[in-house]
């Protein structure tokens, strides 16, 4: 395991915390040691209270920060003294200790301390560093997990039994840590769960952090090597993913995206010869249970697997004091012999974390049978982390989900103008987009993040139609809603000097390409989980033509007829579609300043009274556009369909 610290970048953080964040982000920087907000760090030091007194102090990392990103001021600071003293409490619920927590928080307003920060006060040394290294978990989720983590670290680490992260596990820690430490010990391993580090610096702690790790790993290349995974062909239908979709959705109550990962490695373990024994033994560590649920679906049933997570919840909550709100019963994790791997998620970015985190389950498994069989937890432990009353809690408290949360939009024309702006729109009202655009900056345009997919495509080519289709399917498992803006508007042209070419492009990009993705799209909006929703960009063009506009006109007039037979044909399977007219939208490429002047100056106006020639003498921008297109998919237009809205001020010609 590399090693990360650099002393001339160290050198560099003066006070200790800002020492802590530097080593936390070399952790956090290595996802075999941390993924996506797994563990968390400390350091002890005091702070001046406004009497004026120095009080010992503990910061240790606030819920909802990531190690890989994280800054001083996502660690709270909490009063050590306190912490110790609700060590020495005999029984404490961990709902009471989370709010103990809290009010022994120094600044009110910062985030929740980790629910192991007690377990952090507990051990005496200044920098305490605590992750789910994969290794860790991969030998601690065996057999004879124990007795390899005995031999491998000696007297050097102690090791806990498993017990759920909490007042329970800081209760433990503090009877074993006194009698057990020695000078020599350097960490403590905890079954099932991961690893802590301590030392009475940052760069010592860290170190004994890579040291301890590392020696893992070197056991498991000698012990449990992965070999690679041999090219397997997927006869995979991705066109049957939508479907399956709806499935996940409908036993979730909610829409749900699902991810896909066909690689090599991903295929041979979903086609692993025991694959129904060693992917139902149980997540790896307390942090997978709560992100990926208890076990992963195999094959496609989903009605089946619903029914085994409620009788799992009806047999096991029996046992609890308070009543449990159960959780959806949708699979999060589907393992499929085609389709390799499949993250179900409400988000993007959870279909993402599942996916990240199956993929490294899938390996400590795999390791875990090479060194005598994977072991996780047992029902009663997983069932307990499940339904964690801190978890339940959550649960409670989490507010109403966005809008489009768990759908997708697909949008043409997406790299600029109305197209841009209604990608903005869709993100903000929680869905994922896909974004299209013959040019190729669309991929790229809101960088990396987990909700928007950019493909340049040309829509007038049916094959590359049904390749963004697929992409889309593969990425988030179908589409709910489309979005058709791409198109083109000529310069003027009278009809005696409109040549067949041109009158012939203008059809294929602004109408023939949206009758070729309709038909294509047509079984992806049916299988939407809600029901299928298309707005098409019209043109105040349709009600009211212009002048030197022939073919752009007719192109959207029929466009616009293409649009109303798809509303009358499309009604019986619950896809509405929906056309908005903008007229004198500026803000876009083609409407440089010069032309705009260039444009006014002909009608005898300033740009200001150009923009707003209208009714109602507003301005309309793109934003308007979108703004509008987005509602036009959401619950206040649920029972419209067919209906053209003019998105122009008012115009005397429409009106
Ligand atoms: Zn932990």
């Amino acid at each position: 395991m590399k090693n990360l610290w650099r002393d001339t970048e160290a050198s560099k953080h003066k006070d200790i915390l800002a020492e802590r964040v530097y080593s936390s982000r070399l952790l956090g920087a290595n996802p075999a040691l941390v993924l996506h907000g797994g563990g968390n760090t400390s350091v002890k030091g005091s702070s001046k209270n406004i009497f004026g007194v120095e009080e010992a102090t503990l910061f240790v990392k606030g819920s909802g920060s990531d190690l890989a990103t994280i800054e001083a001021k996502d660690f709270v600071a909490v009063r050590l003294d306190a912490m110790l003293k609700l060590s020495r409490l005999e029984k404490l619920p961990d709902i009471d200790m989370a709010r103990e927590l809290k009010l022994a928080s120094l600044d009110p307003g910062a985030p929740a301390p980790s629910v192991e920060a007690i377990l952090h006060a507990l051990i005496p040394h200044r920098f305490v560093d605590h992750t789910h290294a994969d290794a860790i978990v991969t030998i601690t989720n065996t057999a004879s997990g124990e007795a390899r983590i005995r031999e491998l670290f000696g007297d050097e680490v102690i090791v806990l039994p498993y017990v759920m992260p909490g007042f329970d596990l800081a209760k433990l820690c503090a009877e074993v840590f006194p009698a057990q430490a020695t000078p020599r010990t350097i960490g403590m391993v905890l079954m099932n769960h991961g690893i802590f580090s301590f030392g009475d610096t940052a760069k010592q702690s860290y170190d004994r952090m890579i040291e301890l790790v590392g020696r893992a790993e070197d056991y498991l290349n000698k012990n449990a090597p992965l070999a690679a995974a041999a090219d397997i062909p997927s006869a995979a239908d991705w066109s049957a993913l939508p479907g399956l979709r709806k499935k996940v959705s409908a036993a979730a109550g909610f829409p749900m995206l699902l991810r896909s990962n066909s690689s090599r490695a991903a295929l041979a373990f979903a086609r692993h010869p025991n694959i129904a024994d060693i992917s139902q033994s149980g997540p790896a560590t307390p942090d997978h249970i709560i992100r990926t649920k208890r076990l992963p679906m195999l094959g496609r049933d989903v009605e089946v697997y619903a029914r085994a997570y409620k009788d799992y919840f009806d047999q096991n909550s029996k046992a609890a004091k308070t009543p449990l709100t159960m959780l959806d019963p949708a699979p999060r994790v589907i393992i499929d012999p085609e389709f390799g791997l499949i993250a179900a998620g409400r988000s993007a970015r959870d279909t993402q974390i599942i996916e990240d985190i199956y993929l490294r389950t899938k390996d400590i498994i795999l390791r875990g049978e090479m060194l005598g069989g994977y072991k996780a937890l047992g029902e009663a432990d997983l069932f307990g982390m499940e339904y964690w009353d801190l978890e339940q809690a959550k649960l409670k408290k989490s507010g109403a989900p966005k809008a489009f949360a768990g759908e997708v939009v697909l949008v043409t024309g997406a790299a600029s103008g109305i197209g841009k702006a209604c990608v903005q729109a869709f993100l903000s009202r929680g869905a994922a987009v896909v974004g299209v655009d013959i040019n190729p900056a669309v991929e790229s345009l809101y960088g990396d993040r987990a909700d928007y997919m950019g493909i340049a495509a040309d829509l007038t080519s049916t094959d590359a139609v049904k390749g963004l289709l697929e992409q889309t399917i593969r990425q988030y498992g179908g589409f709910d809603m489309l979005v058709l803006n791409a198109g083109i508007f000529p310069g003027g042209k009278k009809i005696n000097a409109l040549a067949d070419d041109e009158w012939r492009k203008v059809m294929s990009i602004n109408l023939d390409s949206n009758l070729t993705i309709m038909r294509e799209a047509h079984p992806l909006l049916k299988a939407a989980p809600k029901y299928g929703r298309v707005v098409v960009i019209g043109s105040k063009n349709v009600p009211a033509p212009g002048p030197g506009a022939a073919a752009y006109s007719a192109s959207k007039a029929a466009l616009t007829q293409l649009a109303r037979v798809a509303a009358l044909e499309w009604g019986e399977d619950a896809i509405r579609i929906n056309l908005v007219h903008p007229n004198a939208v500026f803000d876009t490429g083609i409407w440089t300043p010069e032309v705009l002047l260039q444009r006014a100056t002909h009608y005898g106006m300033t740009v200001d009274e150009y923009k707003r020639n209208n009714v109602l003498h507003e301005e309309v921008s793109s934003k308007d556009v979108a703004e509008l297109t987005a509602e036009m998919c959401g619950v206040l237009f649920s029972k419209i369909t067919g209906a053209q809205i003019p998105i122009d001020g008012g115009n005397d010609r429409v009106i």
